[in-house]
């Protein structure tokens, strides 16, 4: 049996802190404001996944108002997500997203995002899909006021 999830983060653009995507550190003039370390990609598809099983959502099972996630590391959030969907019965079969950002440029790290992503997901490189894709300068995402990530999974009964 399949199941489909999707997935949904922003998180608002600050100078000097790190950009993290996806577990990755990216070049990047800004960073990400949030609780955790704010990896936007990572919280969407922690989002798709759960939703999939119809397992609450990323707030529910790491509340950003509990100390403990201060500062998270959210590439281990999304390892826990899995673990509790796999505990339902499901594994996950595919993953797609896009982030959705004027700078920086996506394409260049999509490789390296992709293997770790893959790596926390517990499936091949080729399960795994993210792209970047500018606003077109409209809007918040436009204004550069934040990322904004989509995300959807597919999971398989196991
Ligand atoms: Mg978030």
């Amino acid at each position: 049996m399949f199941r489909v999830g999707v997935g949904y983060d922003s998180h608002r653009t600050i100078d000097g802190r790190p950009l993290i995507l996806g577990g990755e550190r990216i070049p990047s003039s800004v960073g990400l404001k949030g609780h955790s370390d704010g990896d936007a990609l990572c919280h969407a598809i922690t989002d798709a996944v759960l939703g999939a099983a119809s397992a609450g959502d990323i707030g529910r099972h790491f509340p950003d108002t509990d100390p403990q996630y201060a500062g998270a590391d959210s590439l281990e959030l999304l390892r826990r997500a899995v673990a509790i969907v796999r505990e339902k019965g499901y594994g996950v079969e595919n993953v797609d997203a896009v982030i959705v950002t004027e700078v920086p440029k996506i394409a260049p790290h999509v490789e390296r995002i992709r293997a770790t992503l893959a790596g926390a997901l517990g499936v091949g490189v080729d399960a795994v899909s993210v792209k970047g894709k500018t606003n077109e300068g409209m809007g918040e995402a436009g204004r550069g006021e934040g990322m904004f990530v989509h995300a959807v999974a597919l999971l398989k009964s196991v």
